[in-house]
Parts: C-alpha cells; sequence; structure tokens
C-alpha cells in the first residue's frame, strides 16, 4: 500500500471522515553550501526521495487536531486563538507553528484535521522538520486557497521554526523541501531567494551519491549553532558588511588580514568565504558537464567546516576519510554538523567496496554502525491526491 492510501485510511480511523486530501514534503541533503544561508550566502540542496506524507481536511470552528504514526500518543487538539510562539516543545510546535506563521500573516486559516506519516529519519540532519512544516504548508495554501508561491510558503515555514519553535535555523531546508525538482540540485541564493534548477542526475553518469547517517543525533537549538551565528555576525560588522556574503573570494586574504588578531571569527569568515565560492565551483562544473570533478570540491569543504567553522565530530570526519581512502570521488557532512549525515559522491562500480570500508572503520573505532543509503534527487513537495 502507498504512504497516501495509508495515511487516507489511518485520517479516516482517526477522525471518522475522509481528508480533503493527502500531500507529501521531502527531506533534503545539501549537496555543498553549509552554514551559508544565515550570512546571505549560497546553498545547494536537493531533495530525498524519502517524505512526510499528511493527509488533511479543513476545519472551520479555529480548532486545530494532530496526529503523527511516528510519535507515541493520540490526537493533540489546539485552538488557534490560543497558538503562542516558545510555548509548545513537542513536535507539535511544527505543524502548529505553520498555522501561526499563516495566521499572523493575515492568511485566513480556520482550523483543520491532520493526519501524517514521515519515512524521512528525524535529527539525521535530513531536515525532517522541514518537511513536516513545509507538508503542512502546502496543505493549506490548496485547502484555503491562499495563492502563495512555494518561496513565500518556505519564508513561512522557516518563520515558524525560528519564532514558533525557537530554532534559529536558516531558509534553506524549507526552500529545498518546497521548491526542490527531480534529477536537479537547487541552486539557492539565500538573500534574493533566486534560484536556478542545476542538472544532477547521477546515475546517467554512472555515479552514485550516498548518504552515511552516523547515527549521532545533532541538536540545532544548541548552544553552538547560536555561537556560530553570533560569530558571522561579529566578523560582518568587524568588517562592515551586512552579511558574510558580502566579502569577495578575491577580497579575502585582505579581510582576514583586517580581523587582526579575533582568530575565531577568522576561522569562521574564511570558511563562511571559501563555501560561497565553493558552491560557485559546483555549479560551474555540473554546467559543464564535468560532474566527477565536483568530488574534490566537496571534500575540501568538509575540511573547511571541520577546521575552520569546527562543526565537524569524529564520526563524520570517519566517513569521510574512510570513503575517501576507498576510492570515492569525493564526501562531505552535510547540514549542520555534531552529528547527522555525510555524503559521499562515488562511481557506481564503487559503492560496495566504499559502503564496506566506512561500516569496518565504523566498527574498528568503536562506533554505532551508521545507515547507508543512496540519495537519489527527487521532487519537491506536492499534492499526492484528493
Ligand atoms: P532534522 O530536521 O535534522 O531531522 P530537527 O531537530 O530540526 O532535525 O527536527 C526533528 C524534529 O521534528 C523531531 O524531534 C520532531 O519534533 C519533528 N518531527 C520530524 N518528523 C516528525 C514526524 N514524522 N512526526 C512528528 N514529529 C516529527
Ligand atoms: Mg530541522
Amino acid at each position: 500500500m502507498g504512504a497516501a492510501q495509508q495515511v487516507t485510511d489511518a485520517f479516516e480511523e482517526l477522525y471518522g471522515t475522509a481528508p480533503d486530501g493527502v500531500w507529501a514534503a521531502p527531506g533534503r541533503v545539501n549537496l555543498i553550501g553549509e552554514h551559508t544561508d544565515y550570512n546571505d550566502g549560497f546553498v545547494m540542496p536537493f531533495a530525498l526521495p524519502h517524505v512526510a506524507t499528511a493527509a488533511v481536511a479543513r476545519r472551520g470552528d479555529g480548532v486545530l487536531r494532530l496526529h503523527s504514526s511516528d510519535v507515541e500518543g493520540g490526537v493533540v487538539e489546539l485552538s488557534l486563538d490560543a497558538l503562542e510562539p516558545g510555548t509548545d516543545r513537542e513536535w507539535t510546535a511544527y505543524p502548529a507553528g505553520v498555522v501561526w506563521a499563516l495566521r499572523e500573516a493575515g492568511h485566513p486559516v480556520t482550523g483543520a484535521d491532520v493526519h501524517l506519516a514521515s519515512t524521512v529519519p528525524t535529527g539525521a540532519g535530513l531536515s525532517s522538520s522541514a518537511a513536516l512544516e513545509v507538508v503542512i504548508a502546502l496543505a493549506l495554501n490548496d485547502l484555503y486557497e491562499l495563492g502563495l508561491q512555494r518561496w513565500q510558503l518556505a519564508r513561512l515555514c522557516q518563520r515558524a521554526e525560528n519564532v514558533y519553535v525557537g530554532a534559529p535555523t536558516g531558509i534553506m531546508d524549507q526552500t529545498a523541501s518546497a521548491c526542490c525538482e527531480a534529477g536537479h540540485a537547487l541552486f539557492l541564493d539565500t538573500r534574493d531567494l533566486s534560484q536556478k534548477q542545476i542538472p544532477f542526475d547521477l546515475a546517467a553518469e554512472g555515479m552514485r551519491l550516498l548518504v552515511v547517517d552516523t547515527q549521532v543525533k545533532h541538536a540545532h537549538s544548541g548552544g553552538e549553532y547560536g555561537k556560530r551565528r553570533a560569530g558571522c555576525e561579529k566578523g560582518a560588522a568587524l568588517l562592515g558588511v551586512d552579511a558574510l556574503r558580502d566579502i569577495a573570494y578575491a577580497d579575502l586574504d585582505a579581510s582576514l588580514e583586517r580581523l587582526g588578531d579575533e582568530a575565531e571569527v577568522r576561522r569562521l569568515v574564511r570558511h563562511v568565504v571559501t563555501e560561497d565560492h565553493r558552491v560557485e565551483r559546483v555549479v560551474a562544473l555540473l554546467e559543464a558537464g564535468d560532474t566527477r570533478a565536483i568530488g574534490p570540491v566537496l571534500t575540501e569543504g568538509h575540511a573547511s567546516l571541520r577546521d575552520d567553522f569546527q562543526v565537524s565530530c569524529p564520526e563524520l570526519d570517519l566517513v569521510v576519510e574512510a570513503a575517501n581512502a576507498a576510492g570515492a570521488l569525493g564526501a562531505r557532512m552535510t547540514g549542520g554538523g555534531f552529528g547527522g549525515s555525510a555524503i559521499v559522491l562515488a562511481e557506481a562500480a564503487d559503492v560496495d567496496t566504499i559502503t564496506k570500508a566506512v561500516e569496518e572503520a565504523f566498527a574498528a573505532a568503536g562506533f554505532t554502525a551508521p545507515r547507508v543509503f543512496e540519495a537519489v534527487p527527487s521532487a519537491g513537495a506536492r499534492r499526492d491526491r484528493g
């Protein structure tokens, strides 16, 4: 049975009526461009085949009912008038935050019944939270005929996560879930949200992209993320720019010079400026059809995140080291870091050898066995039925 049928059946079981429709929104992997999104810079995610699927029906009485098959417990019932940022510490804050953000922006949402199920692993750096937000936003956009565009839905979802949930994340995850296209990576300028779909069909070229979930759970709203953000803001202020995005790659050395003995800020600035440049290099290589050449750029990006931005962890470093030693074209951590997942670009013929090498390295180091799967660039959020 497909996911749409499953959530439809479960919805009917829970609420005693049929849903108005079923929507799906994917998790994402970021190919390159890490910790650049809150610096007004470039990112390049693509959507996973893993999705949050939601069956949703309108209500007219100011009530929001929420249920997830992935969480213990029954239906949670909330009153729309009582939604208040920062008050909900449970998973329901994500969908409720979206409803709050829509209403706050003046959109006439009067309630909903929701049942959802997701195949996006949570806390693995694959953006299960954005999948959850975007699937709700898209459903309500359709059901209430709000006429919002994808990028606008992404903005509202980001606001839900930043303000209602209280996690200071950038705009990448929500935009990826809302806007990605199958067979493409999304080149996104996070300053003006301009986008370009870049063909990224690895299978056609005899390559694969593996995701290695280290099973180390990251905590995004935790202090380290906030510290890096604050450090980047300090760097921009010291250099007299709005955001680090405004430092041209050609001016990097001069800018670092100006930062003098601010050693930590220098490291952060160097990562962000070189990372924006790496995104542009990857776009140029892919557009030139030189896909294999992006491998070393990915590995360079990992070194920068490990040494300059200092958001990696031993497990992520080991994936990159073991995969590259076993013949990968390149590898890097993806997502915010401190755990979560890494990506490995490889020739199709080398996938088994590389997977085995990574698993063996983890066993030898005494780490929990990683979960390895292939990531095929997939479609963004869509209506599945109804
Ligand atoms: P990530 O987005 O990297 O997976 P986050 O910490 O940002 O990690 O978001 C994970 C949180 O999102 C979970 O702890 C849970 O609150 C919520 N969530 C994600 N998927 C589901 C789901 N299927 N059902 C209920 N809550 C979910
Ligand atoms: Mg998240």
